[in-house]
């Protein structure tokens, strides 16, 4: 059975853990350096970039992370996470630590720039549509050519300047979305990742 691992530092990590143990891998949180090593794929929680970059450097988890993200490992972000994830952020801090691995530009808090908490119905390909909770939300400003985008925000009265701003990528190995599908039940992101996992296995 695959090995998924929830990084543990901050943020919704047991929402991603039981997610994942509903699609059938084991599902294990990450601390340590050795943890990591001995997982087939990760998933980034939602929380505070700022903090979960602050503490991967504390646990010594920065350079172990990139280094497999770079080799390959299957990789999913969501929010915060994909914002980690990003090679690029706008409104970050200075002090900022990114992962990269993913050749966007991602705007933190764009979303919570006109309203805190946002929900839409997104198309999201390859797995349906999904009903897409946004808290305090970063938006992809810009992809590079290897990144399929995923989903947008859907035009609507609610949606104003959000309407059409990318809201989920892929590149190879790394999956990440604004949103966070570990908060509504659906398992189906969470899914199509752990298929991501087998693929590679
Ligand atoms: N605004 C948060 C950040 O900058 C992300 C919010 C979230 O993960 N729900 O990290």
């Amino acid at each position: 059975m695959s090995v998924v691992g929830v990084l543990a530092l901050q943020g919704d990590v047991h929402e991603h853990l039981v997610a994942l143990a509903e699609a059938d891998v084991l599902a294990r949180p990450i601390r340590r350096p050795e943890e990591l090593a001995e997982v087939d794929g990760v998933v980034l929680p939602g929380g505070e970039s700022t903090a979960i970059s602050r503490l991967l450097a504390t646990f010594d988890l920065l350079e172990p992370l990139r280094a497999r993200i770079k080799e390959g490992m299957p990789t999913y972000g969501s929010c915060a996470g994909m914002i980690l994830l990003a090679d690029r952020v706008l409104d970050g801090r200075a002090d900022q630590h990114q992962l990269g691995g993913l050749d966007i530009v991602v705007r933190r808090n764009a979303f919570g720039r006109q309203v805190d908490s946002f929900e839409a119905d997104l198309d999201f390909t390859d797995v349906g549509e999904v009903h897409a909770v946004f808290i305090r939300a970063p938006w992809v400003e810009n992809v590079g050519e290897g990144v399929e985008v995923l989903a947008r925000v859907p035009e609507s009265a609610e949606a104003g300047a959000a309407a059409g701003r990318i809201v989920a990528v892929r590149q190879g190995h790394v999956l990440a979305t604004s949103f966070h599908p570990e908060l509504t039940g659906d398992g189906r992101v969470h899914r199509h990742f752990v298929d991501m996992v087998r693929a590679a296995g």
